[in-house]
């Protein structure tokens, strides 16, 4: 039997289907998107739709969903945001004069690195497409964010680990990533991409791309400015493939995309993945929040521009002291003046999203009420363009200058565009009565036509004595007169009748037609020139895109300074020296998030002293929570802060440049990847040392705790002698193997230091207070009182602890085994169903662990049966 064909829409439908096989496209069939087959049962799973079929020429009908073309936007943000693309494709003719099969084509996809809509494009965060191009030992690296025009570029070679590579990832976190083959196959890339940057999307990246290709995307669109700039065919491929990737996608020229900022690593501290989340500089470690990291601290811009160039700042603290200086000199000018703050706050508070309002414009989805907020931005850079008239630091002076009035786009907007404009453009009242004479003509004609309406509705009542008779209308008829059953008998023979209703009948007439092509004709014609018009305004401003830009960023300069200068005050933070010395001095250093968070007790403030001779490598005892951690982290982070220009913490503080922080910090898996939590603890440990250098500061929360003690502290001693001797960069390490003391008589460089607590009979007082030399003791067993572990187990652990420290053989100490205590069992294990614990008490091996491990297992098991 022969194949049944396909509807020629059908046809239609697979040849553009074909072309865009990734994606889920969706096909515009009069007032609606409509999605076919698997993409209609994705989309109907995804979106919750009902799934509806459609005749396609075949018995079976093609199973299909819509969505109404006017909400589309919403239900595309849902798909993109989930990590699906979607190809939009518009009927490109009229279909009322369309001849045969309206014509139709894919005008733009929206994939998750490419999106601009503000539900899905957070306004605090930069939404990145990165492009990875891979070779043997040089990696070309960029980065575009489609909805501001912002492009990065950089070159890492010979990174045999692959380390910077992974940092500037976690920097940047991009949403959706082109691969070549290379990267692609690289696992422990693509598995990283996925934990911690959750990218969404992956494309290959286009296979013709070779140098020569490569030159013509980027002459396209920037001229021959880069010739000479991009001289490593990496970095030039990695360039060329995002924007060959933005013409594929979106299909239209990017104006907004001006210039590439080209970049080495070494112009900014590195602060590798790890580290970026052990110190929780923009999010938590566990649920990835703002609030509870130091950004959620020093946020408090008025802008999303501000908030996105904080952000960034944090992200890349500066190795450029002149830079740096410029920063603190404008905080600190921007301190003195409180009044001149606050009114700058407010001065810029209704400045809405430039940078991506002109994405919006350069990629031609910006609507009237896109060009309102413009408008309204643009009618705030007076004010602070006057605020800031006396500033003396250079930056401020600086970013003053680049303030461009705008006078003429303000003016240009404020005539053009109405303030009651809706969002849609094709349906009129977006331009202002007064801007376009054609537009005011037609409004007229049909505001005068309406008028007639009324005139005729008079009329006819007058003359037929019909009081009811309405003139109304409706999209089948358009205007029609309607009389009610009563007055039938009244209707002259004139009238033409058009329809009956239960209640009444419908009519026309020759002149109420007249009227209707008049008033219906300026409707529809009014319409096509208003969205005409608004385009041309729309081009007007976007010819100005350079000059607007430079404005936005001055705004979102002032904004992250201002934020910075508002937190120094608030929180009492001090100006910082930066220099080029090889130390970290910090006087009543604070830990900046812990000391917020505190809210019964004060922050005790911690001196910190680090320097390239003698007070090298700093090793830190003392008991468990007695704020080892806060200790080292807030030194991290002080010199993080400064070297992004902000003041600090700290009561006084000198920072030498650093060039990179690592951290190692407690314990965590990456199942994921394969790697037990002892393997990823060996990897950061093995990072670090591989890439640390005379200029890093090194934080080393415990090592080797992963393993059996002799294993981890043979570990850690042999790591102090590789950092002391070999790379000699400043280190804190906290540690429980309080052997490691001895190194400070071994080795040059090598410094203790505890943190003071208070013994008083059975219990400890924290003083949190950082103190010369080591500590004996880590009072494991009384911090676990402290923590609620039952007294029997307190008891039998201390007796257990006597006799170790007493140099007892474990073997006599399971002999001598101690009865646990009736009254403590009953007492100290009700709440935690005490008695398996018991059992598992005793069957468990505590010959073979320290007294810590044993009441970390404790610990373990009082969880367990607490069910957590
Ligand atoms: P462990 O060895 O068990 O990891 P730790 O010594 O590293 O413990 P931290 O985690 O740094 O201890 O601190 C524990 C808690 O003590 C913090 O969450 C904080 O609430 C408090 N704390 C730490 N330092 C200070 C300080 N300087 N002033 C006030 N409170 C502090």
């Amino acid at each position: 039997m022969a194949q049944k064909k396909f509807t020629p829409m059908m046809e239609q439908y697979f040849a553009v289907k074909e072309q865009y096989q990734d994606c889920i496209l969706m096909y515009r069939l009069g007032d609606f998107y409509e999605m076919f087959f698997d993409d209609a049962h994705t989309a109907s799973k995804v979106l919750g739709l009902t799934l509806t079929g459609r005749d396609c020429g075949q018995e079976e009908r093609a199973p299909m969903c819509g969505v109404p073309f006017h909400a589309a936007n919403q239900y595309i943000s849902k798909l993109v945001s989930k990590g699906y693309k979607v190809a939009i494709c518009e009927q490109m003719e009229d279909p009322a004069t369309a001849k045969g099969i309206v014509k139709r084509d894919v005008i733009r996809i929206i994939t998750p690195g490419t999106i601009v809509d503000d539900s899905v494009v957070d306004g605090e965060s930069s939404n990145y497409l990165c492009g990875i191009y891979m070779n043997k030992d040089r990696i070309g690296l960029s980065f575009v964010d489609v909805s501001t025009g912002q492009m990065d570029s950089t070159l890492i070679e010979h990174d045999v680990d692959y380390s910077l590579l992974f940092g500037e990832l976690a920097r940047y976190a991009p949403v959706e990533v082109t691969l070549n083959e290379e990267a692609f196959t690289y696992a422990p890339l693509m598995t990283f991409l996925n934990e911690r940057c959750n990218a969404l999307s992956f494309t290959y990246s286009n296979e013709a791309m070779d140098e020569k290709y490569a030159d013509s995307f980027i002459r396209e669109q920037f001229g021959n400015r880069y010739d000479n700039l991009l001289d490593d065919v990496e970095q030039k491929i990695s360039v060329a493939v995002l924007l060959s990737y933005l013409k594929e996608t979106q299909k239209v020229n990017l104006s907004h995309l001006e210039e590439i900022h080209m970049y080495h690593s070494s112009q900014y501290m590195t602060i590798d993945a790890a580290s970026l989340r052990n110190l929780e500089i923009v999010e938590t470690m566990r649920d990835k929040n703002k609030r509870g990291s130091l950004f959620g601290v020093l946020d408090k811009t008025e802008t999303s521009m501000g908030a996105r160039m904080l952000k960034k700042w944090m992200l890349t603290p500066l190795m450029n002291l002149a830079q740096i200086t410029d920063r603190l000199n404008a905080v600190e000018e921007l301190t003195r003046n409180m009044q001149l703050r606050e009114e700058l706050a407010f001065g810029l508070r209704n400045v809405h999203d430039i940078e991506r309002l002109m994405g919006k414009i350069a990629i031609q989805t910006a609507n009237a009420r896109d060009l309102l907020a413009l408008r309204d931005s643009f009618r705030c850079l007076p004010t602070v363009k006057s605020l800031m008239e006396h500033m003396q630091s250079p930056l401020l002076v600086r970013h003053y200058d680049s303030i461009d009035l705008l006078e003429d786009l303000t003016d240009l907007l404020a005539r053009a565009i109405d303030d009651e404009a809706p969002i849609s453009l094709r349906e009129g009242d977006i331009i202002k009565t007064g801007f376009h004479p054609e537009v005011d003509t037609l409004r007229k004609a049909k505001n005068e036509g309406t008028g007639w309406l009324a005139q005729v509705e008079a009329e006819e009542r007058e003359k037929t004595g019909i009081k009811n008779l309405k003139v109304s209308y409706n999209k089948v008829f358009g205007y029609y007169i309607e009389v009610s059953n009563s007055y039938k008998d009244k209707v002259p023979e004139t009238y033409i009748r058009k329809q009956t209703l239960t209640n009444g009948e419908r009519y026309i007439t020759p002149r109420l037609k007249e009227i209707e092509d008049v008033v219906l004709g300026a409707q529809e014609r009014i319409k096509t020139l208003e969205y005409q018009v608004f385009i041309e305004v729309r081009d007007r401003v976007n010819a100005e895109i350079e000059r607007i830009q430079r404005t936005a960023l001055a705004i979102a300069n002032i904004d992250a300074l201002l934020s910075l200068a508002t937190v120094a005050v608030k929180n009492h933070y001090t100006k910082p020296i930066v220099n080029i010395s090889e130390k970290i001095s910090i006087k009543d250093g604070r830990h900046p998030v812990v000391e917020q968070a505190l809210k019964q007790t004060l922050f005790v403030p911690n001196d910190a002293e680090l320097d390239e001779d003698n007070q090298m490598v700093t090793i830190i005892t003392g008991p468990n929570m007695a704020g080892k951690s806060t200790y080292m982290r807030q030194v991290a982070l002080i010199t993080l802060m400064a070297q992004m220009g902000s003041f600090v913490p700290a009561s006084a503080a000198e920072i030498g440049l650093v060039d990179r922080v690592f951290t190692r910090v407690g314990a965590s898996d990456d199942l994921a990847a394969g790697q037990s939590t002892f393997m990823v603890e060996m990897s950061e440990v093995a990072n670090i040392l591989k890439n640390a250098t005379g200029k890093s500061l090194v934080i080393l929360d415990e090592i080797g705790r992963g393993t059996s003690t002799y294993d981890g502290l043979s570990i850690a001693w042999a790591v102090v002698e590789y950092i002391t001797e070999k790379i000699k960069c400043k280190t804190l390490f906290a540690t429980h193997y309080h052997e490691l003391t001895k190194l400070e008589h071994k080795l040059d460089g090598v410094i203790n230091y505890r943190v003071a607590v208070k013994k008083r009979g059975d219990d400890i007082t924290f003083l949190r207070k950082i103190i010369r030399g080591g500590a004996d003791e880590s009072y494991g067993v009384e911090v676990a009182k402290l923590a609620g572990v039952p007294n029997a187990v307190i008891k039998k652990a201390k007796r257990i602890l006597t006799e170790v420290e007493n140099g007892q053989h474990s073997e006599n100490i399971i002999k001598d085994e101690l009865p646990l205590e009736q009254d403590d069992m009953q007492m100290g294990f009700n709440d935690f169903a005490g008695r398996e614990i018991i059992e598992e008490l005793k069957q468990m091996e505590v010959t073979a662990l320290t007294p810590i491990e044993a009441m970390n297992k404790l610990y373990e098991l009082q969880n367990k049966t607490k069910g957590m």
